[in-house]
């Protein structure tokens, strides 16, 4: 095995289904920000958005919809 290859990791496999490639994830009251910049035509643009999440966040397969909250853990870990 060589060095310079990262190692593949342990992928969040749906143990329903077996999908390792779509999941969705729902989010429990959200606090949305966002901030805008008014042009001199008097429209808005969007500059800035972040989000905060007040309530539970569950993650989802994307194939079945079975429930992986167990793995939101580490799925959070590994957005990059
Ligand atoms: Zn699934």
């Amino acid at each position: 095995m060589s060095p310079n290859k990262p190692q593949v990791a342990n992928l969040i496999k749906c143990p329903h289904c077996g999908n390792a490639k779509n999941f969705f994830e729902i989010t429990d009251d959200v606090i949305t920000t966002t901030h805008y910049r008014q042009n001199h035509d008097g429209s808005f643009t969007v500059e800035e958005q972040c989000s905060q999440a007040l309530g539970d966040v569950k993650l989802f397969c994307g194939n079945c919809e079975e429930d992986l909250t167990d793995f939101h853990q580490r799925f959070s870990e590994m957005i990059f």
